[in-house]
């Protein structure tokens, strides 16, 4: 099959729909892939490493998609990408789809087939795609909130893993989820006090099992979010309400209870935020300031370690990847139920339910 990996031209998406390391599986088994010039370099691949796994380099994003059976992305096409894609064209990229209707009436009319990441589900009900983003959000978010508590930057001024003689932050997280576990064992790690809260008790005793004892478990209710935001440095709201928005655990008129230069790390902000303050930041101006509590809101934290997240990103989708170009699409979703799961829009008619209702389009 040829494959096609364009640059991301998305507002400050660094990151590349494949490695090098995916390329080379690809073209042992004389796959062509077609990697437009320069798509890896924000992730730290250069066109020479595609050259040696046998890539052929493209200098513009019109040829990649012209002479490509199946594009691998990152993230959904914009605009000026919808012409592009052309009719039986696999695309496979995260896609959003129900949060985004023009670009789902553009695959429509594109008669491509559009195989998302988001809807990749295993035989248990999780994710595959997402959880690695999920991961990096959680680890990430100590590492800022860490670097927000700093006093330069308007935090308490505290080290979050203390000093001999002196006691360690103290770090609250909201849900014991892929982010609030992730983010536990960080902030675990750097020697901080960990509280972390779920309504899940199977959660709560998984956490109590692989964590260690110095972090605490807590079954979330708002009377006991009230008491302990009065005590802790950085809090980590890692909720989640499948297919719905993230509750409002943490109301604006909870803020003056926290201590002046407290930080939030608002992961689920994607999904509304679980602190009423929260609105959408970015990287190039992730935080603002509410009654003295710094809130970092970033909705695409993976973005930021483009070479990590690429590799992570490749790691997950490249046995996908093989699977299609191997046997093609149909095949290919016909024999593995977790791929067919992906499919969103086939040939002009939407396959997932949950997106024809989103706009009440046919399915
Ligand atoms: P998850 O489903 O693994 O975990 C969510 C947890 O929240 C569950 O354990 C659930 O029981 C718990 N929960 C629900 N209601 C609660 C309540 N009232 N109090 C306490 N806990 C409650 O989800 P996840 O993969 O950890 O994702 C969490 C959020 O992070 C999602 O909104 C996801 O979209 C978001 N996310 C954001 C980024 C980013 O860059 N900002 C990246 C990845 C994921």
């Amino acid at each position: 099959m040829k494959v096609g990996i364009p640059k991301e031209i998305k507002n400050n998406e660094s990151r590349v729909g494949m490695t090098p390391a995916g390329v080379f599986e690809l073209t042992k088994r004389d796959h062509t892939v077609y990697v437009q010039s320069t798509a890896g370099e924000g992730s730290g691949f250069f066109d020479a490493d595609y050259i040696k796994v046998g890539a052929t380099i493209l200098p513009t994003i019109e040829e990649v998609y012209s002479q490509s059976e199946m594009i691998v992305k990152v993230k959904e096409p914009i605009a000026s990408e919808y012409p592009l894609i052309k009719e039986n064209q696999i695309v496979f990229t995260y896609f959003h789809f129900a949060s985004c209707e023009p670009l789902t009436k553009a695959m429509i009319e594109s008669k491509s087939i559009c195989i998302a990441y988001e809807t990749v589900e295993d035989s248990e009900g999780t994710l595959p795609l997402l959880t690695p983003m999920s991961e990096f959000a959680g680890r990430m978010a100590i590492q800022q909130g860490a670097k927000y508590l700093e006093k330069p930057i308007k935090g308490r001024g505290i080290l979050l893993g203390g000093v001999p003689g002196v006691a360690p932050g103290k770090v609250l997280i909201l849900g014991a989820g892929v982010v609030g576990v992730q983010a536990a064992k960080m902030a675990a790690g750097l020697g901080a006090h960990v509280t972390i809260m779920d309504i899940n008790m199977k959660r709560l005793r998984y956490v109590n099992d692989v964590l260690p004892n110095h972090v605490t478990t807590a079954f979330s209710s708002e009377y006991s979010i009230r008491q302990l935001i009065k005590t802790h440095d950085l809090i980590i709201g890692g909720v989640l309400v499948k297919g719905g928005k993230a509750p409002k655990l943490i109301t604006r008129d909870m803020l003056k209870d926290m201590r002046p230069g407290t930080v939030v790390v608002d992961v689920a902000v994607d999904q509304g935020g679980c602190f009423e303050t929260t609105k959408a930041t970015t990287h190039e101006d992730p935080t603002f300031i509410i009654d003295d509590v710094v809130h970092y809101c970033v909705a695409n934290m993976p973005g930021a370690v483009p070479y990590t997240s690429t590799i992570a990103l490749t790691n997950v989708t490249l046995p996908y990847i093989l699977n299609i170009a191997n046997k093609g699409w149909e095949e290919a979703c016909a024999t593995d139920a977790s791929l067919d799961k992906g499919l969103n829009i086939v040939k002009g008619k939407i396959v997932y339910k949950e997106i024809s209702e989103a706009f009440q389009l046919e399915a």
